[in-house]
């Protein structure tokens, strides 16, 4: 391998670990702010996992971060901002 495509090489390998390492990174176990929350329960119907990932405790959705597979649905589904 002449030098050329040795710099093409590391150059494309560093920007693939970078697009992987900000995609795995971005997921994360979505928090939930108690004080937006009404207890709709859109988030425990839309989690591939309810009633384990995330439920309604006294009105508010609470999630298990063990049982949470980081998917994110609870938050694309919530209407009011309370899961981030
Ligand atoms: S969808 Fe949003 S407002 Fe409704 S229970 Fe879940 S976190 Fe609360
Ligand atoms: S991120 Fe996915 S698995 Fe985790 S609580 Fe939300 S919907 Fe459920």
């Amino acid at each position: 391998m002449n030098s050329r495509k040795k710099k093409i090489f590391i150059t494309f390998g560093i920007l693939w670990l970078m697009v992987t390492g900000i995609v795995i990174g971005a997921r994360v176990v979505p928090h939930v702010y108690p004080s937006y929350c009404v207890g709709c329960g859109d988030c425990v119907r839309e989690c591939p996992r309810p009633g384990r990932a995330i439920r309604i405790i006294r009105g508010k959705a609470v999630i298990n971060p063990e049982e949470c597979i980081k998917c994110n649905k609870c938050v694309d589904v919530c209407s009011y901002g309370a899961v981030r």
